[in-house]
Formats: structure tokens, C-alpha cells, sequence
């Protein structure tokens, strides 16, 4: 039977529901530059960045770091009023490392952001090795008084992929940096992505188990994509890298999905990069078709978020891909 948490028709906790029984209204985010950069990077940890990394490709046209973030949110909040009827927001920065800078930066820019008598609260990107105490301090302030979520990349929990990947940090960074979050009233978003050279689908799903066994209130998954301007294009035309098929990654998903507890919300289960540098996998689904296949094969499955963990899943047990 499907869990209370779950949304009946999509078989998941999705975090859009989530947000509009805990805020009463459409909820929206909207990203902002805050002109951040990155520990892997600018040196600290490295120079080249993650192989995939390409920050135009997760960035909307709009958010530049020299325009004033009062201008971005008065943007962004506009467009998504117009399209969604949104009535309050939460500011998403998301280029970079959003808490990598001096805690008076910080403080500056979440609190013009919190400032906006229509935002409820901020989610903030980051990685593990980039917490400050006085970032956590400073976050554990606002979150009295706001909502407050920290986005914290993973990716993978196998420290061999994140050598390869260049991430500049470790499984064990982040399962720290979850402890340190403990009891401060902060929301954990985790990101993960599947489909790395040599990851394999059970491999992927040991992922699945490690979240369920942590305080993690949301996920956002995607699959591995390659754009211009990174390594990881680079691999693939050199035939480094074979980009998972569509059957494969839904496939794939849904057997995660199965694994997450029903509280965790889904913020995400896909990623897209603009056409003009996206180099593959080139799947040509919009966001929402990629989440209503999900949503029909676990329909198919006659399976749902979690249902592995009561052992109620009925026809789950294999997929046809
Ligand atoms: S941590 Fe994020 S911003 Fe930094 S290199 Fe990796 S993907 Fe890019």
C-alpha cells in the first residue's frame, strides 16, 4: 500500500507537493548567482574541476554574478508567477560552492536574500569539504526563523569513481559534513548522479541503501551527461565514455526509488543541459516526460518509492530493460 507521504498518482514523494502541504501554497525556487567560485577550482582542491563540470550547463541565461541578486530573484520570481502562479519562493544559489567566501559574504547575500517579504527560505549548493564552521553557524541562525536546506553534492559514494571524476573529495568528507549538520534545524538535500565509466547499476543502488540510513529530508539524482567545455566530452569522443541508455537510467531509477524511504522527498530525477553544448547522451525528452517515464514504470512495476523496504512491492522484482 502506498504510504501516506507519497503522492498517489506519481508514486513518490515529490519535494513540489512536499512544499505545498508544508507552506499551504505553490512554492517555487528561483536560482541565483551569487558570484561564488569553487575549492576545486580555484586551486584549493584542484584546478580542473569535476570532468562534467560545466557551469553554464546548470545555469539559466539571467543569473550573473555582477547582476544584483535583488535583481535575479525580482526575475526569476516574476517568470515563474507568470508561468506556475508560484505566491512565495525559496532562493536557490547554485553556481559553484555557495558557501565557499568569507562568513560576511555569506551573511550578506542570504540575508538580502531572505530580506523579500515573498521568500520563505534559501537552499544553498555546496560540497562537503567547503563548510566553514562559521557557515554552519551563520545557516543554523537563519534556519530559526526560515527554511533552510544545504544541497550537498556526493555524486558517488565510491571513492574510486570520485578519484576518476576529479571530485576533490571523499565519501567520508561528506558522511562528516551530514554529522556536523545534525540537530542545527537544516534541511539536507543530497546530489547524485548514476551512469559513470565504470559504475554499475549495483553499485548505484548501494547509494540507495547509504541514504536510506542517513538523515537526508531530499535527493536530486540525475544522469551523467556530457557538455562542451569539459573532460567528460572529451572522453566520450575519444569513446572513453558510453553514455546510458534512456531504458537503462529509468530502469535504474526506479530501482533507487524503490530503496528510498517514503519521507525522503525527490527534488529531481533528471538533468538537461542547453542543446547548443550538450554532446550526450541526447535523449530529447523534456523534464517532464523524463519524470512521467519514471513515474509510468513504476506504475508498470506495480512499485512505488520505498516499497522494497516493507517487501510490499508485488510485480517490482524485475525490470525489463
Ligand atoms: S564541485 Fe561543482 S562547481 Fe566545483 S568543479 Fe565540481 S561540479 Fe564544478
Amino acid at each position: 500500500m502506498l504510504d501516506g507521504q507519497l503522492h498517489k498518482d506519481l508514486r513518490l514523494n515529490s519535494y513540489g507537493s512536499y512544499l505545498r502541504h508544508r507552506f499551504q501554497c505553490r512554492v517555487s525556487k528561483v536560482n541565483v548567482d551569487g558570484g561564488f567560485t569553487c575549492p576545486n577550482r580555484d586551486g584549493s582542491r584542484g584546478t580542473d574541476g569535476c570532468i562534467y563540470c560545466n557551469n553554464s550547463s546548470f545555469s539559466p541565461a539571467g543569473t550573473q554574478p555582477v547582476i544584483p541578486i535583488e535583481t535575479q530573484m525580482a526575475e526569476g520570481m516574476a517568470y515563474h508567477r507568470r508561468r506556475l502562479g508560484s505566491a512565495k519562493f525559496i532562493i536557490y544559489f547554485q553556481k559553484f560552492t555557495n558557501t565557499y567566501a568569507p562568513v560576511e559574504k555569506l551573511r550578506d547575500l542570504y540575508q538580502r536574500a531572505l530580506a523579500h517579504p515573498d521568500v520563505l527560505g534559501i537552499s544553498i549548493g555546496t560540497r562537503p569539504d567547503a563548510l566553514s564552521n562559521e557557515a554552519l553557524d551563520l545557516l543554523t541562525g537563519l534556519a530559526r526563523n526560515h527554511y533552510v536546506c544545504l544541497e550537498l553534492g556526493l555524486q558517488s559514494m565510491d571513492d574510486a569513481i570520485l578519484r576518476r571524476i576529479n571530485r576533490g573529495h571523499t565519501l567520508a568528507e561528506y558522511l562528516q559534513a551530514v554529522d556536523r549538520l545534525a540537530g542545527r534545524g537544516i534541511e539536507l538535500c543530497t546530489h547524485l548522479i548514476y551512469g559513470f565509466p565504470g559504475e554499475t547499476r549495483a553499485g548505484f543502488l548501494r547509494t540507495a541503501d547509504l541514504m536510506a540510513s542517513l538523515p537526508v529530508n531530499s535527493l536530486k539524482i540525475h544522469q551523467l551527461h556530457a557538455v562542451q567545455g569539459t573532460e567528460l566530452a572529451q572522453m566520450y569522443w575519444r569513446g572513453e565514455f558510453t553514455p546510458l541508455s534512456h531504458g537503462e537510467y529509468v530502469a535504474a531509477v526506479c530501482d533507487f526509488l524503490e530503496r528510498i524511504p517514503p519521507q525522503i522527498t525527490i527534488q529531481r530525477l533528471y538533468g538537461s543541459a542547453p542543446l547548443a553544448i550538450r554532446v550526450a547522451p541526447n535523449w530529447d525528452l523534456k523534464n517532464n516526460q523524463m519524470w512521467y517515464s519514471v513515474v509510468n514504470e513504476l506504475k508498470r512495476r506495480g512499485s512505488w518509492q520505498g516499497c522494497r523496504l516493507t517487501g510490499e512491492c508485488c510485480k517490482a522484482a524485475n525490470s525489463e530493460w
